[in-house]
């Protein structure tokens, strides 16, 4: 129970790795306040967890909608001492066909939105003098990926974000890390081919795809106490995909 009573934010909560991050946190005594676009998606998440637990419709994207969100977690749940920037989307297609509107909708959702949640929480954290952000990026973000130009450059972004938001707020006894994810199954990589998930199979030390939960714990340990001196860091769950 490390997270006992306290207030935990999971964007990108109604499913996927955010549904799994949410119940992780739900398991170890905290108040998940789950984040979706959807009313509905985040109240699905939010009624199977415990007491506590409660839904909010966001477009992360949205600075007003950001804003709106955060002053309804401190009114409703009191100040978050984690924050975790999880919602994100992929419009995948080569670079020659990409569109305005591919780039900025990943960038947006993907890289502005964990700016604006982080920029959102952070008065609370500074005056509680405490606070545990972790940004969900990719390996992608980290090796890149034909035909994810925009979302490779967004989970790029995010450990420059990560590096700084550490620099400028660790004397505040906040902490912000980074984990970069393999193939983790979910919706959004429902789509892949058979044979990338084969290719993935043979080719990770771990032989096989990873789950959601294998991404809650290193997120859960990040989050921590135990933590306290790690900052800036990024660390890969990938079962040694990119060994
Ligand atoms: P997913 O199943 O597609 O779920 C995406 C989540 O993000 C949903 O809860 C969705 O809410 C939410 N979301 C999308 N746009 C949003 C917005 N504008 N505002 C608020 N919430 C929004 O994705 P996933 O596979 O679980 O991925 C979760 C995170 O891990 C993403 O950042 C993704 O890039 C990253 N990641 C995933 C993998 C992987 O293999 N799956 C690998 C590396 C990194 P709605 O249900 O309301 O749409």
């Amino acid at each position: 129970m490390r997270f006992q009573d306290q207030v935990v934010v999971v964007t990108g909560a109604s499913r996927g790795i955010g549904r799994g991050i949410a119940e992780a946190f739900a398991k170890e005594g905290a108040k998940v306040a789950c984040v979706a676009t959807s009313e509905a998606g985040a109240k699905a998440t939010a009624d199977a967890l415990a007491d506590g637990a409660k839904a909010y419709a966001c477009d992360v994207s949205n600075t007003e909608s950001v804003e709106n969100l955060f002053n309804q977690i401190q009114e409703e749940m009191g100040t978050p001492s984690v924050l975790v920037n999880n919602a994100g989307v992929a419009r995948d297609t080569l670079l020659l066909r990409m569109k305005d509107e591919d780039w900025d909708t990943v960038l947006n959702v993907n890289l502005k939105g964990t700016f604006l949640c982080i920029r959102a929480v952070t008065r609370s954290m500074m005056k509680a003098r405490y606070g545990r952000i972790v940004n969900i990026s990719s390996i992608v973000g980290q090796h890149g990926q034909a035909g994810q130009a925009n979302y490779a450059a967004s989970k790029a972004g995010i450990f420059g974000l990560t590096m700084s938001v550490a620099k400028e707020l660790g004397s505040r006894g906040i902490t912000c890390n980074a984990i970069a994810p393999g193939f983790i199954q979910t919706d959004m990589t429902e789509s892949l081919s058979e044979e990338m998930k084969e290719h993935v199979v043979k080719t990770a030390p771990a032989g096989r795809l990873g789950s959601p939960e294998d991404v809650a714990s290193a997120v859960l340990f990040l989050a921590s106490q135990e933590s306290a001196y790690i900052t800036g860091q990024t660390i890969t769950v990938d079962g040694g995909l990119t060994l």
